[in-house]
């Protein structure tokens, strides 16, 4: 008789670069073998739910594909033809391919470069500190959150705000630039528990009807970028309609009457033009806000990948201080909760022994840096070495070709430590296989939430799989790098970090699972001031002078709107370039993550790109029917899919699917640009102008 084996429960939490940041539970079968991922229904904010990608990561983890075993290039360049070598000849190599670099043009010639593919703290971020021991060019990690979090700052002067859980006790929830049914659904529970329980409306503002929108009682559609258009417009008809606090507002911000005046030749009609979106929704949004007083901003990334992210986001998060909404319980704005955690990164970066004079390299201008702009080496000597962890820059860097020229030099040695062949992995000299969360210890900080959570080892690594942290330590002994952490494991990192930043011990921590992190509620709704010097909500932003802690690295700051505005530097249409085009997160995917799991792959189906019927009838191209997508950065093939949930003029295309999954290898970020976005970099990923054209027959 068959028995049926009954797994053990054990407390996890999701490594993945998602703001949730869910608390797991991980059913263990055996040392080996994972089964069902659940969310924690006693954590307050997954509250039980997670998305299927994760719920379903024993097909990741226990994936056919995954690499085992280290691979040294055999073929050309790219041409995917690999060998096995042992692990010891493979860190024997790379570390005599860093030190010959180093002793050809100096330490900055070697560059390592990772970003979010685990959001543990000790496998993400222990690459700085070889970084810093070995004063190997800085990383200005720019790609994600920079113009967003500067955005936000600008108003609060801190990157925290209302508890997000409150969101289930407000009367509107209003989730600005962000598909949460897609990328954090947890959003979601919280906002429909406020709908169910209390009658709460949800606005939800977007540039195509995705999933949240349709969830949503009043969708906002609106064009790509023209975010602070519509913020404008809002804020205009408060104040028209007797709708601003102004005992709030005389209290608790800087130029109030300033904006007021600003904003009055701003009104429903001006926005329309610029966003697309009709002046009834416009003013049917605008009452819902002056209506309830309870309403939480729920502000995301998406709208920020603008190149005028910043002041978009900055646009958005005013409205609540016009209201006065921060005054009550499920009232103001949240974006993340970055400012709360104060870890002491001392052990795990190695900030101890940091070199401020090291030049920094802008991650988003991978292709200019490995292509010798000397603008972007900042006058330095060239990259001819390369270690990257946690990224996969050959897919979803922004101007792809160029990244793929820098990838192809002959000079350049690269070394990918990765758990897929990715194509970065594809193009590398040494390939090391990594770990999966459920592999090694993690600590985790969530940026969506307000927990500090423990991912501990559930079972051992297939293969020769190593941990980051392994690889850097083993490195750092080849390369004479000095930092006590080298020589600790994971878990006395983690102990130790939590002792220095006053959150407690490893014990404790494995012990309750999270900590709940939360600020009192006069602190999150700074009721006891904004964290400016003078305690005043900005509407007038000293945009070069915003306290952005990862600023360092940016480069100079161009002028900037005073005011909330709609900012005209995007790439805007033109006769040749007659559509905008954005780059949206598929739901089976997460950035270039989950692009290999039979079920994801099964529901995403191809690359495609939507395109409203009105827009397509002209061109004569079908449903279906394989296209070109171009501007002066490249072309890639793709099919349309006629959809009506797009305004005239707007494209979007769902990623981000492998380069190799498109007919002629080019992946979307062929069409991205990666010039800096104001003020502290970025990368615009949905702010392209492109052209649409059929295959010729
Ligand atoms: S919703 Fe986000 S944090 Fe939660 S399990 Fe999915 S990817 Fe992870």
């Amino acid at each position: 008789m068959n028995e049926t084996v009954r797994p053990r429960i054990a407390a996890s939490a999701c490594p993945h670069d998602c703001p949730s940041t869910c608390a797991l539970e991980v059913e263990v079968f055996d040392r080996h073998t994972i089964g069902r991922v659940r969310g924690a229904a006693d954590n307050a904010y997954t509250a039980r739910v997670i998305c299927a990608k994760v719920a379903r990561y024993a097909e990741r983890a226990h994936h056919p594909d995954r690499l085992l075993r280290p691979l040294r290039r055999l073929g050309p360049k790219g041409s995917g033809e690999f060998a096995p070598i042992g692990w010891d000849d493979a860190l024997d190599l790379v570390a005599e391919h860093f030190m010959r670099a180093e002793r050809a043009h100096g330490a900055e010639a070697v560059w390592p470069y990772y970003y979010a593919g685990t959001m543990g703290l000790v496998m993400r971020d222990g690459i700085n500190r070889l970084r810093h021991a070995k004063k190997y060019s800085g990383f200005f990690s720019s790609i994600c959150v920079n113009p967003a979090w500067t955005g936000f700052i600008a108003g609060t002067g801190k990157l925290a705000g209302s508890d997000p859980r409150e969101m289930a006790k407000s009367d509107l929830v209003v989730i600005w630039g962000t598909n949460a049914v897609n990328t954090q659904v947890n959003v979601m529970t919280h906002a429909t528990r406020a709908r169910k329980e209390r009658g709460a409306k949800i606005v939800a503002v977007d540039v195509y009807m995705n999933a949240t929108m349709r969830q949503a009682d009043l969708p906002v559609l609106i064009r790509p970028g023209t975010d602070g258009a519509l913020a404008c417009a809002i804020m205009h008809c408060l104040f028209r309609d007797r709708r601003a606090d102004w005992g709030y507002l005389e209290r608790y911000t800087d130029a109030p009457h300033e904006l007021a005046a600003h904003v009055r030749t701003r009104g429903p009609e001006w926005a329309a033009r610029i966003t697309g979106c009709p002046v009834e929704t416009i003013e049917a949004f605008a009452k819902l806000v002056g209506e309830n007083k309870r309403a939480y901003f729920r502000l995301g990334y998406g709208f920020s990948r603008s190149r005028n992210g910043a002041v978009n986001m900055h646009a958005a998060s005013c409205i609540a201080a016009v209201t006065g909404a921060w005054r009550l319980e499920g009232g103001g704005a949240f974006h993340n909760n970055g400012a709360i955690f104060h870890f002491d990164n001392s052990l795990i970066d190695g900030t101890d022994v940091l070199d401020r004079s090291v030049r920094m390299l802008d991650q988003s201008r991978i292709g200019a840096i490995l292509t010798g702009e000397t603008d972007a080496l900042r006058g330095g000597p060239p990259v001819t070495a390369l270690l990257i962890q946690n990224t996969n820059p050959v897919s979803v860097a922004p101007d792809q070709e160029t990244v793929k020229r820098g990838f192809a030099r002959e000079d350049l040695f690269v070394c990918v430590h990765e758990q897929f062949m990715t194509d970065t992995a594809k193009v590398a000299d040494i390939v090391l296989p990594a770990t999966m969360f459920v592999e090694h210890d993690d600590v985790y900080q969530a940026g969506g939430s307000q927990y500090i959570l423990l991912g501990p080892k559930l079972i051992e690594p297939p293969g020769e799989c190593r941990s980051n942290h392994d690889v850097i330590c083993a490195l750092a002994r080849r390369l004479g790098a000095v930092h006590p952490a080298f020589d600790m494991t994971p878990r006395e990192i983690i102990d130790g970090t939590l002792r220095k930043s006053g959150w407690g011990t490893l014990a404790e921590l494995e012990a309750n699972r999270w900590i709940d992190c939360q600020p009192d509620f006069a602190t999150a709704h700074y009721l006891g001031g904004f964290a400016y010097p003078d305690g005043k909500f900005r509407f007038k932003p000293d945009w070069p002078k915003v306290p952005f802690p990862r600023a360092r690295g940016a480069g100079p700051c161009p002028p900037m709107p005073a005011l909330p505005d709609h900012w005209e530097v995007i790439e805007e249409a033109d006769g040749e370039h007659p559509f905008r085009l954005a780059t949206s997160p598929a739901r089976g995917f997460l950035n270039s993550s989950f692009t290999e799991t039979p079920t994801s792959l099964a529901r995403e189906r191809r690359p495609e790109v939507m395109i409203h019927p009105d827009d397509a009838a002209p061109l004569a191209v079908t449903d279906g029917e394989e296209v070109m997508l171009g501007n002066r950065r490249g072309a890639v093939r793709i099919r349309a899919r006629l959809f009506e949930g797009v305004r005239r003029g707007v494209l979007i295309a769902e990623s981000l699917w492998p380069n190799s999954a498109y007919a002629d290898g080019r992946g979307i970020n062929t069409l991205t640009g990666a010039d800096s976005v104001a003020p502290f970099g970025g990368a615009a990923f949905h702010d392209n102008k492109v052209w649409l054209r059929k295959l010729p027959a």
